[in-house]
């Protein structure tokens, strides 16, 4: 029987962490799981100026969001005792040393303890790269703890994914050279040396290094802005990997069904932002309505709340404009297309005189009579149909843009709105007949 698969992610908590990292953490996760194994987090805290909690208590969140839930929790902090074990045990045995150095500056540190390298040639088949070959000759004996209580990055790294029985190490390209010490660290505990399967590096859209300077934002900044972690999941695993049949839209189920490590490709897969907007407009739109004022609640402005008629009036039109939650707020808020529904600015008389025939009396002629068809539709039946069928006849006998212009810049005040057909039905009868008043006046 083909023992569990066991994977792990391994963030050291040293700062916010951006798509590549989560993208490497849904591999894991997803192998684990198709295998029906154990995903493990652990938090690889030993450098201990600087991890902090915040950045820890942000992966956390992350993970939780993207719903990359583990089997299996530790903190390297919490397990010193462990780590003093093993390195006792190499210096007992000869295979590490504590050896006197010479201070590389004053008052700094006379004794490490390194390992001591056989100066061998090391192999493995990478699931992703295939086979990869280090001499470690030119790493010498290297430093595996400043003291017994101070393990540093490769002892410890391998002591867990030992005590841990990790199957499968899947984990960033950026690590592939940290290999060779650690197959040598492995051989020394004498213990089973694990898979490796090394993920290639997130690019920008200019093909350099996705970081902090480039783009690369923490994760939870998608969150924020009001993308869908079923979106953000699905977008993340087709960044170097793709399914058979090359399908786009695929849920969590079935990227575990589908993913491969196989299908992954070696070179380095590009961040689009764009493209992750497309993904959560896909997502978006496959909400019910219910649903979808339920992921939109915190974006809305507060007036309106989540049960207002006005909200009923204007869901069709986000639902057909936005590709994040997070972009009801422009659309409501200063200079956004929809900052009229709640105030109205004020705007210029001269606003209101379409540009192919600026003549006041013409304007206050068809707002007149604008008012006068939109008095005959009954409240209840104010839609942006109705508003169409009564107001249109009208448009089409004394010219389109006369009348409909003035029409929408009464309704809204603004230069750019959605047509006066829609923004009608949006402010209600009342709402528009009251501002229809006021444009008319300005005529004077
Ligand atoms: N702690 C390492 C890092 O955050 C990861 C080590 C690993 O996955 O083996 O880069």
């Amino acid at each position: 029987m083909n023992p569990t698969v066991i994977t792990r992610f391994a963030p050291s908590p040293t700062g916010y962490f951006h798509a590549g990292s989560y993208r490497t953490a849904l591999f894991a996760y997803i192998y684990a799981k198709q295998h029906l194994g154990k995903f493990i987090l652990r938090i690889e805290d030993t450098d201990r100026e600087r991890s902090k909690k915040e950045y820890e208590d942000n992966i956390m969140d992350s993970l939780k969001w993207l719903g990359l839930i583990h089997d299996e929790f530790y903190r390297q902090s919490d397990r010193g005792d462990i780590y003093k074990k093993y390195i006792q045990k190499f210096i007992d045995s000869g295979q590490a040393y504590v050896s006197k150095e010479t201070p590389k500056e004053p008052g700094g540190r006379t004794e490490v303890i390194r390992f001591r390298n056989a100066n061998k040639k090391v192999a493995f088949d990478d699931l992703i790269r295939g086979k990869v070959e280090f001499d470690t000759t030119e790493l010498g004996d290297f430093v595996i703890a400043k003291t017994i209580d101070e393990p540093i990055f490769h002892l410890v790294n391998v002591v867990d994914d030992f005590e841990m029985k990790v199957t499968h190490v899947i984990r960033g390209e950026d690590h592939i050279s940290n290999t060779a010490r650690q197959i040598l660290i492995y051989e020394a505990l004498g213990a089973p040396i694990p898979l490796f399967a090394h993920i290639p590096l997130l690019l920008a859209a200019d093909r350099s290094k996705l970081s902090k300077r480039n783009g690369a934002v923490p994760i939870t900044e998608y969150r924020k802005k009001g993308y869908m972690p079923e979106a953000v999941i699905n977008y993340l695993a087709l960044l170097g990997w793709h399914p058979a049949d090359d399908a786009e839209i695929l849920s969590f189920a079935d990227i575990i069904r589908e993913f491969s490590l196989k299908r992954v490709q070696k070179s380095g897969a590009i961040f689009d932002e764009e493209k992750l907007k497309w993904f959560n407009r896909q997502y978006l739109q496959k909400l019910s309505d219910q649903q979808f004022i339920e992921n939109a609640e915190t974006f809305l402005p507060e007036w309106m709340g989540t049960k207002s008629g006005t909200l009923k009036r204007i869901l069709p039109l986000l639902r057909d404009k936005i590709s994040s939650f997070g972009e009801i707020q422009q659309l409501f808020g200063a200079g956004g297309e929809l900052a009229f529904v709640s105030n109205m600015h004020e705007y210029p008389p001269g606003m209101l005189l379409w540009k192919k025939n600026p003549d006041k009396t013409a304007a206050k002629i068809h707002l007149t009579e604008c008012k006068n068809i939109l008095e005959k539709i009954k409240p209840e039946n104010f839609t942006t149909e109705a508003v169409k069928n009564s107001v249109l006849p009208y448009a089409e006998i004394k010219g389109r843009g006369d009348v409909l212009w003035p029409l929408r810049v009464a309704l809204t005040g603004q230069e750019k709105s959605p047509d006066p057909f829609v923004s009608a039905s949006i402010l209600g009868k009342d709402g528009s007949l009251e501002r229809l008043d006021a444009a008319i006046k300005k005529c004077d």
